[in-house]
């Protein structure tokens, strides 16, 4: 149970971020309609989440696959869209795709491959929503691929079970300001070269987090991933 307050406090969070998402699209001639806010829920537990989505977000994103099946079993009544934001290990790619579900963090030809395979075992003809997830920071520890394996992956597309939609990524570690949307920008940059060069659309942009959401619509981010910010006030420090 949800305490009314803590509901209250989520209800202003939401709305809050919400309006602020749509001051930075404003503030480069963009429309709220062409940024979808995920709400990435993995600090909280399904009862929270469900109050997430009765305040009014209907995109939820979750780092770990089995936290996504969890929710989105406790939610199943609703009309959720979910995102696998974080590593998907080959293993739960199966159970991944019983869920609506785009998958953020395709780091590897592998894991496409798989996605591919696992989606024609299932007699599923719908090609599932990917984005390839992109390290454009080059530093060690961040997540996806570099720029040239991404390349590496775009001659194997498009295929009929996977729709790579665009890109995915994260500014580095301690990044912030004008240095966030630098790296924005050359993702923004890279994803165009891309869809010249392999005559494919690729319009999602997934980047932008709680610290650093205005910069990343600036530069054309279409989906941003909010979690700290939605929960400030409600999480146990
Ligand atoms: C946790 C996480 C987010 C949300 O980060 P906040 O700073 O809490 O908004 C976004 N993207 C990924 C990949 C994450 O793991």
């Amino acid at each position: 149970m949800i305490d009314p307050r803590d509901r209250q406090r989520l209800a202003e969070n939401w709305l809050r971020v919400v309006h602020d998402v749509e001051q930075a699209a404003s503030q480069s001639s963009r429309n709220l309609s062409e940024v979808r806010i995920v709400g990435v829920t993995k600090y909280v537990n399904a009862d929270m989440t469900e109050a997430l989505v009765d305040v009014g977000c209907r995109d939820l994103g979750e780092n770990r696959p089995q936290s996504l099946w969890e929710k989105a079993e406790k939610l199943g009544g609703r009309d959720l869209c979910w995102h696998q934001i974080g590593h998907l290990q080959r293993n739960k790619i199966r159970r991944t795709l019983q869920y609506p579900v785009v998958i953020h963090s395709v780091d590897s030809v592998r894991l496409l491959d798989a996605i591919d395979d696992e989606q024609r075992l299932a007699n599923d003809t719908r090609a599932v929503d990917v984005l390839l997830e992109v390290n454009i920071s080059g530093e060690e520890a961040k997540t996806g691929m570099s720029p040239n394996e991404l390349r590496d992956v775009m001659p194997s597309l498009p295929r009929d079970r996977v729709n790579v939609r665009g890109l995915m990524a994260m500014a580095g570690w301690g990044t912030a300001g004008d240095e966030a949307r630098r790296q924005f920008a050359a993702v923004r940059e890279f994803r165009d070269s891309l869809a010249s060069e392999f005559g494919l659309p690729l319009d999602e942009l997934s980047m932008g987090m709680s610290g650093d959401f205005a910069e990343a619509i600036a530069e054309g981010a279409t989906m941003v991933r909010i979690g700290s910010r939605i929960f400030d006030g409600l999480l146990a420090t």
